[in-house]
């Protein structure tokens, strides 16, 4: 995976600096919203966090995540065991932005950083991953205003 860099006013240094991804995340919870971010780093390593998405706890045991444009095509990286470490039951998705044709197994694969894509067609067959709330299949499109379910 290549490096992320990011050209950014450093407030320490002073000027403009190229902050580096350093690929190690965090997340922070604040109320009923967890915040996500990536750790960036100056070429005199001073720290940058750069926000990648919110997930909003709308009831104790789900999450909403709320796509970042600046983020991956359809949504952002998801850690499921993160999640569960905070008590998240089901995570909520709703797209608001998909271009082009994309399959739910195939993205789910992608965004889910503990989940293999075996483990995610399974999750779909058996139901424990849906669409509008209906069981789907692992080939099944995604499409704007979509609303993804993955009960963990
Ligand atoms: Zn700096």
């Amino acid at each position: 995976m290549p490096e992320r860099a990011v050209k950014k006013h450093c407030k320490m240094c002073g000027q403009l600096s190229v902050f580096t991804d350093t690929n190690v995340r965090r997340h922070n919870a604040n109320g009923k919203s967890i915040y996500k971010y990536a750790i960036y780093k100056c070429e005199k390593n001073h720290t940058w966090n750069k926000k990648l998405a919110i997930y909003k706890t709308f009831s104790e045991h789900v999450a909403e995540i709320e796509k970042q444009k600046e983020e991956a095509p359809i949504m952002s990286a998801i850690s499921i065991t993160s999640l569960a470490e905070q008590g998240v039951k089901v995570i909520h998705i709703v797209l608001d932005e998909v271009i082009g044709t994309h399959r739910i197994d195939k993205v789910l694969a992608n965004q889910i950083e503990d989940w293999s894509r075996s483990q995610i067609i399974e999750k779909i067959e058996k139901g424990a991953i849906q669409i509008n709330e209906r069981v789907i299949k692992p080939s099944s499109r995604l499409s704007k205003g979509k609303r993804i379910f993955i009960f963990i």
